[in-house]
């Protein structure tokens, strides 16, 4: 039995060596990804949901992996995090997002996302500020999305970061609002400017109408702290028209648009240009 316990012990180890060399393996990849341009960004419509008229795009990660196809952000995101890629990651996909929109209709924004940590860094303004000014892409185009969590720790850099970027015009979303920690302490001290109702609360609409509460408590708490809305994960017109009668500003989702590579948004830029 004490033969049997050593060997399966031993062969746990070399389990957790091969699992260690592979994540190794697997970050150095990214690492090549990131500095090849790899790395891209997919767009997907955000839409006034008065007007039907497209506003702006979110800027979604894909790579573009040579063997093995489009990969989505849930392959790599979280691995970046970890092996300390996101900012080269962050900055790779702005550069391409703002080279993108310069030559797009005029006043159509671009919608990036932001992970927690990288709120931490205070020093991420001087870095958005440059990448802009270099695209010449104006700083009144561009809204950073950030994730509500728990664990910024410090309070005071997000603020400093985020006011910098403020200062010069770039607008802030609170990301998947609602699923979170600490929401209203962030929307207060982070003062953002917009919240995104996560998409499990709008999906949620057409099987639990009950939850057309939820969402209409979030967009009169927006409505009373004087912030925009808007509304992921709108599949269906039925969706789209409740959530619209609520008085949510933005919607986004598979109704209006699944996130396409800059080759094929000529349609959705020709009707914005009307
Ligand atoms: P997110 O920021 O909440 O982005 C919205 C996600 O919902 C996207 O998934 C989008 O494709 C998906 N989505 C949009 N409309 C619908 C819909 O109608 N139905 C359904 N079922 N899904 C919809 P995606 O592209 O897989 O991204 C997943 C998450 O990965 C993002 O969630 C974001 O948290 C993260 N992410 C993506 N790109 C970046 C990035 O450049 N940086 C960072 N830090 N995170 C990123
Ligand atoms: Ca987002
Ligand atoms: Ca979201
Ligand atoms: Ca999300």
């Amino acid at each position: 039995a004490k033969r049997a316990g050593a060997g399966r012990f031993l062969f746990f180890t070399r389990d957790m060596e091969d699992e260690l060399r592979e994540k190794a393996v697997f970050k150095s990849r990214l690492k090549q990804a990131v500095e090849g341009g790899e790395i891209v960004p997919f767009y997907q419509p955000l839409v006034d949901l008065r007007s039907g008229r497209l506003i702006g795009m979110e800027v979604l990660a894909r790579w573009r992996h040579p063997e093995r196809g489009i990969l989505a952000p849930a392959e790599f995101i979280a691995h970046a995090e970890h092996g300390g890629l996101i900012t080269p990651l962050f900055k790779s996909l702005l550069r391409q997002a703002c080279q993108d929109a310069i030559s797009w209709p005029e006043g159509l924004k671009i919608a990036v996302n932001m992970s927690p940590r990288q709120l931490q860094d205070a020093s991420l303004a001087g870095v958005v500020l440059d990448i802009l000014s270099a695209s010449g892409l104006s700083p009144l185009r561009l809204e950073l999305e950030v994730t509500e969590t728990g664990i910024v720790h410090d309070l005071g850099t997000a603020k400093r970061l985020l006011g910098l970027l403020r200062e010069a015009g770039i607008r802030v979303a609170l990301d998947d609002f609602g699923t979170g920690y600490a929401s209203l302490r962030m929307v207060k001290e982070l003062a953002v400017d917009r919240l995104k109702i996560d998409r499990s609360f709008v999906m949620a609409l057409a099987s639990a109408p009950e939850s057309g509460r939820y969402v209409s408590a979030i967009i009169g708490l927006a409505r009373a702290l004087g912030l925009g809305t808007t509304a992921e994960g709108i599949e269906d017109a039925t969706t789209m028209r409740r959530i619209a009668a609520m008085g949510c500003d933005l919607g986004q989702g598979y109704f209006f648009g699944r996130p396409r590579p800059l080759e094929e948004l000529a349609p959705w830029l020709a009707r914005a240009e009307l």
